[in-house]
């Protein structure tokens, strides 16, 4: 059953994390550091490696063109998109990228996708639970926003295909955080998720009736989070030390990172302690240190979480209710850990938030609690329904440029609706259908998802032809748009294919080149595991030195393994694993008499009545090669 386990992952913008349900409770599975986080980082090691999570952050600052971050506001969007997000990220776009393409990010000389980026997240996800089980994961459960809109929604699905994951469900992030509190057991109320993450604000209001879940409003700030709070702190202990101790840190990359963690380490002590010290050392032997109360920091701090107040007054208009008709408050986010944000939750919606999961792990063990619905594991909520809603209205272009909304934004998903039209020129063959998101009465003024024809309409009259054009958003928010012209029985359906999102040839092409990673993969590995085996028989060789055997060896025989030894050494940091193994097989060939006079001399001394550890031979050679084959072990 271990192999049919289908696991809960929480792909976030700062940190991803991966839980499955183990009995009645979701856990988080660690990473082999032992931590439940694992940053969203991937970076390019000087081999050409990928490096994924605390060991890819390091990279971010010694070699920033080779490392990225905050992958996850690039998912599912195209360069027009992007700008915004180019001016506040140092993500290095590929340089020959057309409008309407599918983004590529550079990292080193190589370029990737952003759901490929995302996928080396999850294969570290899914390597982490794969140890923990000792056995193969292949399908899961992955968290998005609320406001997801279909292309990222895609791309979220995309990247866990190229992961090797079947992804049988995305789950709103603030719906897993209800349910990894059990609150579906309410059957009725309305729940507000207030989520302060890294760098994003979300609030998200859900209707519970009857058990099933409604988002019903959703609001944010895409720029917004513990980031901020960071370069706040950052910025004032730079001016500090300039200003104090007349040293200008921000051309030094180093030190700036070194006092980035001292603040981030004082920040999150401070929803603890009272006090902390920031105290670190400065090139040229000088020391600053702060000291940093509570009361100083909720000052600081304070406009910075002010921004939440905004977007959670509107969400909750948009809900049409008032805060006193919120029931429970969930918090998510790292960030909602700090006291303040907790008091200043509490009086906006006049209700104790729930505090007893780690919110920074909330979102994935929901996750885990909706892949345990789905594999029939739980009898409690075996009939439980989970509702989201579209964030965005959707619809199509009709004559004059106009929008024509079909389905309406927050209307709860699944959903379908359909419409009728007809043609404007008589004897009109083909039909141009234009698929918009958005609230804006002008196409042009909307997001394009995509666009299609209906061919083949027998000659009629303008007006005459009825075409239905249906929109159907499955459980994962995904659309697609059919259209059929009924009073000829002439039958055109087309699937949309989102313009930003990759088609089925892209994600193979990308599943194929994982192959190829996983070949590079496989090449290191053979690499490292042939260098280690020219360890053990380079110092097995040593202890043979020092044996009486050397003594009983020719010169002739000694001359050879000392060449052989050289030029084992001389191959042994190559980068062709066969190169260096044909030198040991040589070297293990010239020593093979040493191994057996050491044998031999073993066997002797244990005859004498001394055991073989006492012979002080034992240890000798260890690898499965000729001269290990004395199996002293
Ligand atoms: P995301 O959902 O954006 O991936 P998380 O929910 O993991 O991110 O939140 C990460 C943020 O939470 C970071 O800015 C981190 O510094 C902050 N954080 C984590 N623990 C604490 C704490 N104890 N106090 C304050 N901030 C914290
Ligand atoms: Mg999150």
């Amino acid at each position: 059953m271990a192999s049919d386990r289908i696991v809960g992952i929480d792909l976030g913008t700062t940190n991803s994390l991966v839980a499955f349900m183990q009995g009645e409770n979701p856990v988080v599975i660690p990473g082999e550091d032992g931590s439940n986080l694992v940053p969203s980082v991937v970076a390019l090691d000087e081999r050409d490696q990928i490096i994924v999570g605390n060991a890819a952050r390091k990279y971010l600052i010694e070699t920033p063109e080779r490392a990225i971050y905050s992958v996850k506001r690039l998912m599912g969007r195209g360069v027009e998109d992007v700008r915004d997000e180019l001016k506040l990220f140092p993500f290095h776009l590929a340089d020959d990228l057309q409008a309407g393409e599918v983004l590529r990010i550079r990292l080193g000389e190589k370029t990737f996708t952003p759901p490929e980026v995302s996928a080396f997240v999850l294969r570290q996800l899914k390597r982490n639970a794969e140890r923990y089980f000792g056995a193969p994961v292949t399908k899961a459960v992955i968290t998005v926003p609320a406001y997801f809109n279909d292309a990222q929604r895609q791309a979220t699905k995309d990247a866990g295909r190229i992961a090797g994951l079947e992804v049988l469900r995305l789950v709103n992030e603030p719906t897993a955080a209800s349910l990894a509190y059990g609150l579906d057991k309410k059957q009725n109320g309305i729940i507000a998720v207030y989520d302060l993450g890294g760098g994003t604000f979300d609030i998200s209001i859900l209707k519970l009736q009857d058990g099933i879940f409604e988002v019903i409003a959703t609001n944010g700030d895409t720029h917004l989070g513990g980031d901020d709070i960071d370069n706040l702190l950052l910025t004032i202990a730079l001016d500090d030390i300039l200003g104090d101790l007349k040293i200008d840190l921000r051309r030094n990359a180093e030190a700036v990172q070194a006092l980035r963690k001292a603040v981030i380490d004082a920040k999150i002590q401070l929803s603890q302690h009272t006090t902390v010290t920031i105290s670190i050392e400065l090139p040229g032997g000088k020391h600053y240190a702060r000291e940093i109360t509570r009361e100083n920091f909720e000052g600081l701090i304070q406009p910075i979480i002010d921004r939440t107040v905004g977007p959670c007054r509107q969400a909750l208009k948009d809900a049409g209710l008032k805060p006193e008709q919120i029931d429970e408050v969930v918090l998510v986010g790292g960030s909602t850990r700090i006291p303040k944000v907790r008091t200043l939750v509490e009086e906006l919606f006049q209700r104790k938030p729930h505090v007893d999961l780690n919110p920074d792990e909330v979102v994935a063990l929901g996750a885990a609690v909706q892949a345990n619905i789905l594999s029939g594991g739980s009898e409690a909520t075996e009939n439980m329904l989970l509702l989201d809603v579209t964030p965005l209205s959707l619809g199509i272009e009709v004559a004059g440029g106009v929008t024509d909304k079909i389905i309406l934004r927050n209307s709860t998903i699944p959903a379908s609706a359909t419409q009728h039209y007809t043609t404007q020129i008589d004897g009109q063959a083909n039909v141009a259908i234009h698929v918009l998101q958005g609230e804006r009465e002008l196409a042009k003024d909307c997001r394009s998802l995509a666009r299609f024809d209906l061919k083949g309409i027998p000659p009629m009259p303008a007006g005459m032809p009825r075409i239905e054009v249906k929109f159907l958003i499955d459980a994962n928010g995904i659309l697609q748009v059919s259209a059929r012209e009924q009073r000829s029985g002439t039958e055109a359906q087309i699937e949309v294919q989102p313009s930003y999102g990759l088609t089925d040839e892209q994600v193979e092409g990308m599943i194929l080149d994982s192959f190829d990673y996983a070949e590079e993969d496989f090449r290191q590995r053979q690499i490292i595991e042939a260098r280690s085996e020219a360890d053990t028989i380079l110092a097995a060789l040593e202890k043979g030195r020092k044996s009486p055997a050397w003594g009983v060896l020719t010169r002739d025989e000694t001359k050879n393994i000392a060449r052989l030894e050289k030029a084992l050494l001389a191959v042994k940091n190559a980068d062709d694993h066969k190169v260096i193994r044909e030198a040991i097989d040589a070297l293990n060939q010239g020593t093979m008499r040493l191994a057996e006079l050491m044998m031999d001399s073993a066997v002797a001394t244990a005859l004498k009545g001394k055991t073989m550890e006492d012979a002080d031979v034992g240890e000798g050679p260890t690898a499965p090669h000729p001269m290990a084959k004395a199996e002293f072990e």
